[in-house]
């Protein structure tokens, strides 16, 4: 099919819920796609996110087929491998004690504003249900996770939205205090705000927050969704935090490309969704647990180093161009934004930039880059010749 018959036929018969870039895409190896005419794309989006190992990876693929020809899905009625072994390698490699495994990013927040909810009830009975977050964060598309999004663009539309959440201004503790009461059972934040504009939340304010929450018993909520599996440099972000979040929701790149979603609980919340609380048909499915191992299997230590690494090549890279469009970076490995100076658009350069064959995203007023975590140097030095000759 050409271009033109798959963007006719997604027009005709896919809702028009989406803002899409005027490309088709029919294959992809490394951080290259190519669209059904052989041209070539520099990708740096990972879809979002999502293709930690970029495009036709091997042991990936072949980790997917295997297990796809033994056994697609049976349930959570039953016992199986995959999901069980990732499970022990996400505790261990996290200090967190248990996971959930669930689909995709909202439904994961779900599951941890539930659990929040519950921990507080078990302990301390009704009216203590209340939510802070935090304000131009994003945690997803539900109509609760709408809620919990601290933006009032996403409260529009759907009402009536699930009541009990408050919102407080990032980095800046006092703010927080002052949403406190006697309702609230957690605080929950993005370490890095993505959509909101790749935004690092401050150590300190992170460590801060951790300790308010300890004292009163509010549960610490990290929506990891974005930032997990190794895209800010380490498994977690939190981990370059210092701290042990009660819960962390993860998701896009779990599984290096198949939707795939959970929450890791600590030892204290391990118990409270018991059997009958908490449960999802898909969650855990073998075949996307033995993608989620085959990332973990790649995602060494030394490999987490590299993305660091990366992260700072491309960085640099964009600020030695001095591009009039751009001002700072900013982020943490491959994870990255970019200031768009007064007088430019976002979506105008991500459109010219796409148009000239290098793929990037746009958050809250700026430029969001997430490449795959397995971009090479050439990859990034092609991307930003692109950027040199499109935006200089
Ligand atoms: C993408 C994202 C979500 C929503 O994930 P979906 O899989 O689209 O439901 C939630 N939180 C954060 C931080 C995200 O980046």
């Amino acid at each position: 099919m050409t271009s033109e018959t798959i963007k006719n036929l997604t027009q005709s018969y896919i809702m028009g819920t989406y803002g899409r870039f005027p490309v088709a895409v029919d294959r992809g190896e490394g951080a290259r796609l190519y669209d059904p005419e052989g041209r070539e794309y520099i990708d740096f989006t990972s879809g979002i996110g999502v293709t930690a190992l970029g495009y036709g990876n091997a042991p990936w693929a072949e980790a997917v087929a295997e297990q796809a020809k033994k056994l697609v899905h049976v349930s959570n009625l039953f016992y199986t491998e995959p999901p069980a072994k990732l499970a022990e390698i996400l505790c261990k490699r996290t200090g967190e004690s248990c996971v959930f495994f669930a689909n995709g990013g909202g439904e994961a927040n779900e599951g941890m504003i539930k659990l929040a909810r519950k921990y507080s009830f078990d302990k301390y009975g009704q009216g203590r249900s209340t939510i802070i977050t935090l304000k131009n964060s994003f945690h997803g598309r539900t109509i609760t996770t709408l809620k919990a999004t601290g933006q009032d663009v996403f409260h529009n539309f759907f009402f009536p939205f699930t009541e009990g959440f408050r919102y407080a201004a990032a980095n800046d503790l006092e703010d927080l205090k002052a949403q406190a009461g006697g309702d609230v059972c957690a605080v929950m934040l993005e370490l890095v705000q993505g959509e909101g504009g790749v935004l690092p939340l401050d150590k300190e304010y992170v460590k801060a927050v951790e300790a308010l929450c300890a004292e009163k018993d509010w549960l610490l909520l990290a929506d990891e969704v974005q930032t997990g599996v190794g895209r800010t440099g380490s498994l977690f972000a939190f981990q370059q935090y210092d701290i042990l979040p009660d819960v962390v929701s993860f998701a896009k790149g779990i599984a290096g490309g198949l939707p795939m979603s959970g929450i890791l609980a600590n030892e204290k919340c391990r118990n409270v969704l018991g059997p009958g609380t908490h449960a999802t048909t898909f969650g855990g499915n073998p075949v996307c647990a033995a993608a989620g191992l085959a990332v973990q299997e790649i995602l060494s230590d030394e490999f987490l180093e590299e993305v660091r690494a990366r992260g700072d090549y491309l960085r640099k890279g964009i600020e030695a161009l001095d591009l009039p469009c751009f001002g700072k970076t900013r982020g943490m490995g491959l994870m990255i934004g970019i200031e768009v100076k007064e007088g430019w658009t976002n979506k105008d350069i991500a459109g010219r930039l796409i148009d000239n064959g290098l793929l990037v995203l746009t958050a809250g007023p700026g430029m969001r880059l997430l490449p795959p975590l397995v971009i090479t140097k050439e990859e990034m030095d092609k991307g930003l010749a692109i950027m040199k000759k499109v935006l200089a």
